[in-house]
């Protein structure tokens, strides 16, 4: 019907083994808390089809069985009792029909929602000069790029057609929900993992240098700083 061919045994070990790795190696970090985040990996662009993070699996426990795969419009393929994709998973099929990805990872942390909500305003957060922007694969000196910040919208054909929308730079593989998390892809497994590793380090720092920005300007900080000159701090 959908003109998918069964996903052969060894793909499916294959996608389970790394979503498992991966789902570990993040659910340590704290990135994938109360059993949020997915992440994917493709196994075909053409008809397309994914693996997928099954819904409501605790993903810092996930086995390779807890992966159900996937038609380009995130329906589960046949003979897959008892898994159940996650409503974005939309997204995902939105962002492989749209970009190079062989590989998709969503997670909800602290500082990705901190800076959605530090960059929505402007639609995106920018990123210049940063030694991490390697992470990234871009490399020249004084790069800056924006990576977008979309509304979260609470219909996920919206979303993800807003996520997929905002996905129009080669060079930024990744996309910020307002204040939910981020996607973000590679061709390969270890790829996605690195950007997405790069996107928190600056996401973080991003925060943090908006703290100490905002530290900087308060009107009486020059005051006080020459009125404690000379004495005794303690
Ligand atoms: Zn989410």
């Amino acid at each position: 019907m959908s003109g998918i061919p069964e996903v052969r045994p060894e793909v499916r070990a294959a996608v389970g083994r790394d979503l498992a790795r991966l789902c570990e190696l993040f659910g340590r970090r704290g990135w994938l808390p109360a059993t949020s985040g997915n992440l994917s990996i493709l196994v075909a662009r053409d008809p397309l089809h994914f693996g997928i993070t099954a819904s409501g699996r605790d993903k810092q426990a996930l086995t390779p069985e807890d992966v159900v795969f996937v038609d380009g419009e995130g329906r589960a393929l046949p003979g897959q009792p008892g898994l159940r994709p996650s409503a974005e998973t939309k997204v995902h099929a939105r962002l492989y029909a749209r970009t190079n990805a062989g590989c998709i990872l969503h997670v909800h942390t602290v500082f990705n929602n901190l800076a959605s909500r530090i960059g929505f305003a402007a639609g995106g957060v920018e990123l210049a000069d940063l030694e991490l922007l390697k992470g990234l694969d871009i490399w020249e000196e004084g790069a800056r790029i924006r990576v977008p910040v979309v509304e979260n919208h609470a219909d996920l054909d919206r979303l993800a057609g807003a996520v997929a929308g905002a996905a129009s730079d080669p060079r930024v593989p990744g996309v910020l929900v307002r204040e939910h998390g981020i996607y973000a892809w590679g061709r390969t497994p270890d790829e996605a993992k690195r950007h997405l590793e790069a996107f928190e380090f600056l996401f973080e720092y991003t925060f943090y240098r908006e703290v100490w920005s905002r530290l900087e300007r308060l009107p009486d900080a020059a005051a006080r700083s020459d009125a404690g000159k000379g004495k005794d701090r303690f």
